[in-house]
């Protein structure tokens, strides 16, 4: 638990320098220059390379699979992961909090983990329900508007209600924003007119019908006073209305953190044309070139607080009246890939090392209560961090992250730097670009001032 990492271009709170960590006891006693490692001290030279801290994945979906899911994570030099909960049918949200804590522990992980609380039943939540997630150990509530076929969408009064009563008990409000009632009209439609397939999936889900979702969403937050948050935003539209919405009369009130995925910077529905259409078939689905542009602006402007992976363990059957064939499913693997490919495409179009730290880390792990804990590299924070090569040229394989998915959607993608090396609370994850083994000793999180 006690390590010190030399000679590094460090990414701290107050910019990035020259210096050295050190790690005692799975916390960072000093950040400096010159500093002396106890005996006991694993000391890693990271002259040459750029040291951040651990990243912090806020968007995951992880319960099926989770030591599979955080070696992958490890690898890609994440070392919290925030999943969602699987309640099951009729289970109230936060017993789903509390068997997803037990898995953890019974599995084990090499990364810690943090959870969000799925409301399968969002237009059924109780005030009683909402606090007894808080008291779980939960750090948000998760409301859909879309997936009525699932029997999960939440109506406007639903969701009035539910954000009325996360902001009675102080937990954030996560809004999965596609217009469910609009996408079911179009998949009905499509469906008659036989189309089918990936362009059809996509086709349901156009743009508009998430800029509607973020409207009536930040408009019922104002209504309701509640905080939010909402995951994967990747349409020009999403990113207008946020900045409408914080530069309004609401934003005190009613305070928005958003956050962008991995796929929708980097991958273009032109996907959906190609051999490998089926592995990119995701909710919101990819995006044409003029939605990415939006959103890289975003990202490198400061409207975007977070960037996660939507990793998925297992994938959702395509609706039947659209699927292209028996198998077809959506989901997408990206857990490992996410803090890489992020830093080697901010890197490349000139975003600064300090803005791409805090979409990595310290933006999610503010977002849901853990920082400083987690996602600064500071005295007092756990000792998670990552060793990165700036200069190292790779492409990423089928087995770059082995994340028990059976897929690799960013295979063969070319990427600039490399993750050397990884500690999580002062303990090597991986050690030269590999697993370092050992017994899997990740945590589960609670966020600051949960009881
Ligand atoms: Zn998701």
């Amino acid at each position: 638990m006690d390590l010190l990492v030399t000679g590094g271009l460090v990414v701290a709170p107050e910019g990035p320098r020259r210096c050295d960590v050190l790690v005692e006891g799975g916390v960072v006693t000093e950040v400096g220059a010159g500093l002396r490692a106890p005996t006991s001290a694993e000391v890693v030279d990271a002259a040459g390379c750029v040291v951040l801290p651990g990243g912090v994945d806020p968007h995951c979906h992880l319960v099926q699979d989770i030591p599979a899911a955080s070696r992958a994570a490890a690898l890609g030099g994440t070392t919290t992961a925030l999943s969602f909960t699987l309640p099951e049918a009729g289970e109230p949200p936060a017993e789903a909090v509390r068997r997803a804590h037990d898995l953890s522990a019974d599995e084990g992980s090499l990364i810690d983990l943090g959870f969000h609380a799925s409301c399968y039943r969002p237009n059924a939540l109780t005030a009683a329900e909402v606090a007894d997630v808080a008291s779980a150990g939960a750090d948000a509530i998760k409301i859909f508007m879309a997936y009525g076929e699932l029997g999960i969408m939440a109506s406007g009064d639903g969701l009035f209600r539910a954000m009325s009563y996360a902001a009675g008990c102080g937990l954030p409000v996560q809004v999965h924003c596609e217009d469910g009632e609009v996408i079911e009209a179009l998949v009905e439609q499509a469906g008659e007119a036989g189309r089918r397939g990936a362009r059809a999936f996509a086709a349901s889900r156009p743009p508009v019908t998430e800029d509607l979702s973020v409207e009536r969403t930040l408009a019922v937050a104002a209504l309701a006073g509640a905080r939010c948050y909402l995951p994967h935003l990747s349409t020009a539209g999403a990113m207008a209305r946020l900045r409408a919405h914080r530069s309004g009369p609401h934003a005190r009130r009613a305070p928005v953190a958003a956050e962008v995925c991995l796929h929708h910077v980097l991958i273009d529905d032109r996907e959906y044309d190609g051999a490998r259409a089926g592995d990119f078939l995701v909710a919101p689905p990819l995006r044409a070139a003029e939605h990415l542009d939006a959103v890289r602006t975003a990202l490198s402007d400061g409207t975007v607080d977070a960037v996660g992976s939507d990793h998925s363990q297992d994938r959702t059957p395509v609706d039947a009246r659209i699927a292209g064939g028996p198998g077809a499913a959506y989901g997408i693997a990206g857990i490992g890939a996410r803090l890489p490919l992020l830093l080697s495409w901010g890197r490349r179009h000139g975003i600064s090392l300090e803005r791409l730290c805090h979409l990595l880390a310290t933006g999610p792990a503010r977002a849901f209560g853990y920082a400083p804990r987690k996602g600064v590299l500071a005295p007092g924070s756990d000792g998670d961090l990552v060793v990165w090569d700036p200069e190292v040229a790779w492409t990423v394989q089928e087995t770059s992250f082995p994340d028990g998915t059976g897929t690799a959607p960013y295979a063969g993608r070319s990427v600039t730097g490399a993750v050397r090396f990884v500690s999580c609370r002062g303990r090597a994850l991986v050690r030269d670009g590999s697993l370092a083994g050992g017994h899997p000793a990740g945590s589960v999180l609670r966020p600051n001032g949960a009881p």
